[in-house]
């Protein structure tokens, strides 16, 4: 294969992906949809794959992963995909269950799409939440503060998608679409769509996805930029799957991110990421202590 075309391969490894798993879901049978482990199995095939990926089409030497990076990485999968998933069903998506049945909710209509325009519905409205919330922690201090740590990682890899306070984890976890009457399989193939796009925008591979997926959906360029070193540079591309909404929003920016990272790009360990939010606390403690230490 000429270098050319084998590179045309490579950058459309993204939309084959999303391709492959849009596909798994629409014939999966219902035994598989309905077993609760189908969807961890999925998100972990796709990031053994792409991890997997960065090691045969490395994009920067300095985003190469390591031992450290890779627990860390780990440790985050596996708590977004145990207790963050379990408080966001607890007080996410039952309360609003509860809601729609006792208010008298329903959206039939949903339900008689096409499987494809019921995927592109849940997503896009998943998504367009996420955008605001994403935005708004780019634009007011207190979000900010549980926000900062997911920027303050200092290379990208398949699984930083999950790294980030737990309390960012969470609120970007809010979304409405349990109102919507779709089928179990929509909802699953919208979270994992969204997955593997993210998956891939965040990974060390050499593969720039052509325009027919990079107009819509978000790429490594475009959230590598958003990763990019200073607090004004990352006020751009929050669309974490959609990067449509930026075009139409205005926050859309061209470019790319080669070091990534916040204020002097030290790798902050899980503890700081955890206790990030608290730091103008734990700060004025301090000096209230240290003024009456003073004092007397
Ligand atoms: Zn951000
Ligand atoms: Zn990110």
């Amino acid at each position: 294969m000429s270098s050319g075309l084998k590179q045309m391969a490579v950058d459309c490894l993204a939309p084959a992906t999303l391709a492959a798993v849009v596909a798994f879901w629409y014939f999966a049978p219902a035994s598989v949809v309905d077993n609760p482990w189908t969807l961890l199995i999925v998100s972990s095939v796709v990031t053994v794959f792409v991890l997997g990926l960065e090691l045969v089409f490395e994009r920067h030497e300095g985003w190469r992963i390591n031992r450290q990076e890779l627990l860390t990485d780990l440790f985050y999968f596996i708590l977004i995909n145990t207790v963050i998933q379990r408080l966001a069903s607890m007080l996410n998506e039952e309360p609003l269950r509860a809601l729609k049945a006792s208010w008298g909710i329903a959206t039939p209509w949903a339900a008689e799409l096409p499987f494809l325009a019921q995927v592109l519905l849940v997503w896009s409205v998943w998504e367009f939440g996420q955008y605001w919330m994403h935005r708004l922690m780019h634009n007011w201090e207190p979000f900010w503060l549980t926000h900062a740590p997911h920027h303050h990682i200092t290379q990208l890899n398949a699984m930083k998608g999950a790294v980030g306070n737990p309390i960012e984890l969470f609120l970007i976890s809010l979304g409405v679409v349990a109102l919507f009457d779709v089928s179990p399989a929509t909802y699953l193939c919208a979270f994992s769509a969204g997955n593997v796009v993210s998956t891939f925008n965040h990974a060390n591979v050499r593969s720039n996805p052509p325009l027919f997926y990079s107009f819509f959906f978000t790429s490594i360029r475009h959230h590598s930029y958003h990763h990019s070193v200073g607090y004004e540079n990352t006020r751009c591309n929050y669309g974490n799957a959609i990067i449509l909404f930026d075009r139409i929003l205005g926050t859309y920016k061209e470019g790319e991110g080669v070091l990534v990272g916040q204020d002097d790009r030290r790798r902050l360990t899980i503890w700081e990421q955890f206790m990030f939010p608290f730091k103008p606390l734990v700060a004025m403690i301090e000096r209230r202590r240290n003024g009456s230490s003073a004092a007397g």
